[in-house]
């Protein structure tokens, strides 16, 4: 059966998170940006809305009741996702953020009942944050290039090596790290992960980087070296030599969370659009009668609304499946088609607006420079259309013989065989 509404009770949780991100955070972030009031007291009230999310059990919530959740599932989370996307904190308010998500989710899949209670339960309770520890200076693409290194000596993991861009390092207090615990076998088996508070000695940020014009050393990117970071045996995460499969997990929830949240600023420049085409008068007549301005919002509606649609279809599947490794076909699609609609809808957006379209006084250009990393973090979009190709070719066979299976003549002499019966009735009719 296809069913393509929401069902009134949720709507209604929806139409309450709409209000609360329009009434709440998003004054918020505009009294911080505007200088008015200082970061201290911004995190000071960012904790009270959480509370306040907490008491209208909507914290979490698409985690699982043995999680703390109320097991809402991922299509559900797109839904939030749309309107929660708008706003930089928003996500984070709702425990619902990057890279904090992904890394709750192989806590609770592959953690110990020890690591959950000291690891996840802070995470999952906003009280701890966390990040990811994979991408290397050397590579990023390609993790079987990776050469942290961890050896267990006298019960403890010796962690070693080098990674750069572990969004949130800074005010992570765990960091979710990949290392090679066996050189003698593929990487693929000699991989592992472990849970690295980040107060251990021998973690050590060489600064931070940011992207598109914040200024150099700022940023939330960490640049961190592992140099003899001893850590308790057990802090492997999972089992020994199987951080691939880990990061699948991973990568994938973080990979579909993002899409999520970019539908929410998708929507922004739509409805952006649609009201400057309503209100700016030129040669005589709103931007809405001309031909060209239509195009764009015809062409921007289709584009979001397809990319929307596969993105609730995947979240979909997922909840499902209960299993990335059949829905990896459409998140790696998702993935992949995620920064070209993003950053043609925000372009469009920005145009659209003239010259106070591409000023810093509306979100357009800062929008529009953060787009491209869309491109680039959890993997860049070649691999992922690389995996799409793969899985799409998978089920598929190919096809003997000098014409393609379309080659129109030899299909009317395939008829011809197959219905002869039909053609005899004809010739005796004639
Ligand atoms: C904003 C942001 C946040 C990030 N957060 C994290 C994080 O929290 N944790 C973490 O571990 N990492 C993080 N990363 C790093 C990210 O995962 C890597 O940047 C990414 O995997 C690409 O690796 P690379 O930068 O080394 O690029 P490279 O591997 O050098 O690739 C550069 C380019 O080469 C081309 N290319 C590469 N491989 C192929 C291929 N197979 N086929 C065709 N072309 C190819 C593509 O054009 C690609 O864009 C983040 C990155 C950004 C920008």
């Amino acid at each position: 059966m296809w069913d393509f509404e929401t069902e009134p009770e949720f709507q209604e949780k929806l139409d309450w998170i709409d209000q609360f991100v329009a009434d709440e955070i998003e004054p918020l972030e505009a009294l911080l940006s505007a200088r008015a009031i200082d970061f201290a007291k911004f995190m000071k009230r960012r904790q009270e809305l959480k509370q306040i999310v907490k008491d209208n059990d909507l914290w979490a919530c698409h985690l699982g009741p043995e999680l703390g959740g109320k097991g809402y599932g991922q299509v559900k989370l797109a839904l939030m996702n749309e309107i929660l996307g708008r706003s930089g904190s928003a996500p984070g308010i709702f425990g619902a953020q990057a890279p904090d998500t992904g890394n709750m989710e192989i806590l609770a899949h592959y953690g110990t009942e020890d690591q959950k209670e000291r690891f996840l339960k802070p995470l999952l309770a906003g009280e701890i944050y966390s990040a990811y520890s994979m991408t290397e200076p050397k590579g990023g693409s390609d993790p079987t290039s990776f050469t942290t290194r961890a050896q267990l000596i006298d019960d403890e993991w010796v962690i070693n090596g080098e990674k750069w861009f572990t969004s949130n390092g800074q005010f992570a207090t765990i960091l979710i790290v990949m290392a090679i615990t066996n050189p003698d076998v593929s990487p693929y088996d000699g991989t592992s992960m472990f849970v690295v508070p980040k107060d251990t000695p021998g973690v050590n940020i060489v600064r931070n980087f940011g992207t598109g014009s914040e200024p150099i050393g700022h940023g939330n990117h960490a640049w961190i070296k592992y140099e003899d970071v001893h850590i308790p045996k057990e802090n492997l995460l999972g089992t020994e030599g199987k951080a691939f499969a880990i990061a699948q997990t991973r990568l994938s929830g973080g990979r579909i969370h993002h899409a999520m949240r970019s539908v929410a600023q998708l929507k922004v420049c739509l409805d952006a659009m649609c009201e400057r085409a309503l209100s700016r008068h030129t040669k005589g007549e709103i931007l809405a009668q001309k031909q060209m301005v239509q195009e764009q919002i015809a062409d921007v509606w289709t584009d979001v609304q397809m990319f929307r649609l596969l993105v609730l279809q995947s979240a979909w599947k997922i909840d499902k499946y209960q299993d990335y490794t059949k829905v990896r076909k459409d998140i790696a699609a998702v993935k992949a088609r995620l920064p070209e609609v993003l950053m043609k809808t925000i372009h469009t957006a920005m145009h659209l607006h003239g010259a106070i379209g591409v000023s810093n006084e509306l979100p357009f250009a800062r929008m529009w420079q953060g787009a491209p990393s869309m491109g680039i973090a959890d993997g860049p979009s070649e691999v992922h259309k690389v995996t799409v190709a793969q899985q799409v070719l998978k089920d598929y066979e190919p096809h003997d013989g000098l014409w393609p299976r379309l080659h129109i003549p030899s299909r009317q002499e395939e008829a011809k065989k197959k219905l002869a019966w039909l053609l005899e009735e004809e010739m005796a009719n004639a």
